[in-house]
């Protein structure tokens, strides 16, 4: 199922759209220089097996392509080559580290269990997870050595910075030969959040990739302005990414990277919650789609994103990844349906989330507020797409329930939800964030807190709203939820009900 972000036809700009940034065109790849013809160069003996991962032809027609090495089956640390070839296709030289052809026994003296508790007990920090030892060779010396390679997760001596570490140990002696961290913290150059700290890969000694192992091997790739086709992961020499700047690919690929991250924090940190999936696995983000495309959106397995009018806008500021990924996460709860009264209820599930990211994230560059997409400018008119406090003031959003409701598009039938939660948050009337007006004879709500009412509306969402939920059965489930968390008839129980009211969703709750 498809989400985006705006209703369709009112935040496309139709008129006087630019032409799509430039793609570079990928080179063709060479014909592979096959490793089994260059057996000498390559170090190669009689157990060894080769996968071809990677090639890249120059503009003179060199080309470099690069493989890895199985000794007996296992991986072979250190066993990759590349052979450069000239534009004929002749061996020009190998980059090989081996020394010689590997020869050793693959059989452990030291069980997998032993390496499994060295390696824990090599990491610095909070363990969240030990994974199962891999036998390999380590031949990153040159010459080989069996060894247990375990990947340790977790955050390091200060509780935050996320760690993956792999450590590589003798399976023979059991000594540690060496560890490496898979998460490396980054500087990226964002569009709308400014100078971010994000999470990359590295892939080889002069290259990394956009790939987040501290968020469940989230990757950020280029559409290229296309459709379809191949999205290609973006890389970098030196691992700072972006300038801000959207004439920069990586710059919008930073905002989607961050999101991303954000979003997976939010969730884990807020909720226990692992991920949008809620197994541990990060989200793929898919920047620069289509040409001058104004819309974002969520398919179900990953994020996409448009560069917006004139491919000069894109819709990767934080709040529209929050609000975009969320609906993700009800899709896997309560998984309103997308019409009628249960899709404004989900699309208010995604503008409150996606607000709770921004806010979450406490970047200054693009402060917490209940704007949605105040920084993508998606009707060029410099204001937001919708207004939590005040819905109305977006020029179709609901902002105080009727029975037409359930009949305008689910992007405005959300007023009401989100406006509710504005209520909860923050209360009615005049405050930090905006005015909020009440409906009809109303009387005044104190908000109790943006943390507990999220804590009610995740609740209600994970728990006790279905697919067919409309808002006076919304009223009753957060009840249930306010219920559950502090107790019936509370402060924050009475704050519910009257946030309700306050939008004009009655229920047969009694008073308290
Ligand atoms: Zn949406």
């Amino acid at each position: 199922m498809k989400r985006s972000l705006a209703a369709v036809g009112s935040a496309l700009l139709m008129g006087g759209l630019l032409a799509g940034v430039g793609a570079t065109s990928a080179a063709a790849a060479p014909d592979p220089l096959s490793p089994s013809a260059h057996r000498a160069a390559v170090k190669a003996g009689a157990a060894d097996a080769f996968a071809l991962k990677a090639s890249v032809k120059d503009a003179d027609g060199t080309s470099h392509v690069r493989y890895t090495r199985t000794y007996e089956g296992l991986r072979v640390l250190g066993g990759d080559f590349v052979l450069h070839g000239t534009k004929d296709g002749a061996l020009r030289q190998a980059s090989v580290g081996l020394a010689a052809p590997l020869s050793l026994s693959t059989t452990p003296k030291r069980a997998a269990a032993t390496a499994s508790a060295t390696a824990k007990a090599h990491f610095t920090g909070t363990v969240s997870a030990v994974g199962a030892p891999e036998l390999v060779v380590d031949a990153t010396s040159g010459t080989g050595t069996l060894a247990y390679e375990t990947v340790v997760e977790g955050f390091g001596a200060d509780g935050q910075t996320p760690s993956k570490l792999h450590v590589v140990t003798d399976a023979n002696t059991g000594a540690v030969l060496s560890s490496w961290d898979t998460v490396e913290t980054a500087t990226g150059n964002s569009v709308y959040s400014g100078a971010v700290s994000i999470n990359t890969t590295q892939v080889s000694t002069s290259s990394f990739s956009l790939k987040d192992a501290a968020h469940g091997n989230g990757t950020t790739c280029d559409m290229n302005n296309k459709t379809s086709g191949t999205c290609t992961l973006f890389t970098d020499a030196d691992n700072v990414w972006g300038t801000g700047a959207t004439s920069n690919r990586q710059s919008a690929a930073v905002d989607a990277h961050y999101g991303a991250a954000k979003t997976y924090d939010y969730y884990n940190s807020t909720f226990g919650r692992k991920g949008i999936f809620n197994n541990g696995t990060g989200v793929p983000s898919r920047v620069h789609y289509g040409n001058a495309y104004v819309n974002a959106f969520w398919d179900g397995s990953s994020m996409t994103y448009g560069d917006g009018s004139g491919n000069t806008r894109p819709l990767v500021s934080l709040d529209v990844a929050g609000h975009e990924m969320s609906h993700g996460v009800t899709e896997r709860t309560a998984n309103l349906t997308y019409s009628g009264e249960s899709g404004g209820l989900n699309e208010a599930t995604s503008d409150i989330f996606g607000t709770m990211v921004e806010f979450y994230a406490a970047n200054s560059t693009d402060a917490g507020d209940y704007l949605v997409g105040e920084k993508i400018n998606i009707n060029g008119n410099g204001k937001p797409l919708r207004y939590m406090y005040n819905p109305t003031l977006d020029g179709k959003g609901i902002g105080c329930w009727s029975s037409t409701t359930k009949n305008v598009d689910v992007h405005y039938s959300s007023g009401v939800g989100n406006h509710f939660f504005f209520n909860l948050a923050e209360g009615s009337g005049a405050t930090a964030y905006g005015t909020s007006p009440l409906c009809g004879s109303a009387t005044a709500v104190t908000g109790i807190g943006r943390t507990k009412a999220a804590a009610i509306w995740y609740r209600a969402l994970s728990t006790y709203f279905t697919s067919s939920t409309n808002y006076k059965a919304a009223r009753g489930y957060t009840l249930s939820a306010a219920t559950d968390l502090y107790g019936r008839c509370g402060t924050e129980y009475k704050a519910v009900q009257k946030a309700w009211t306050a939008v004009n969703v009655t229920g047969t709750d009694a008073a308290c």
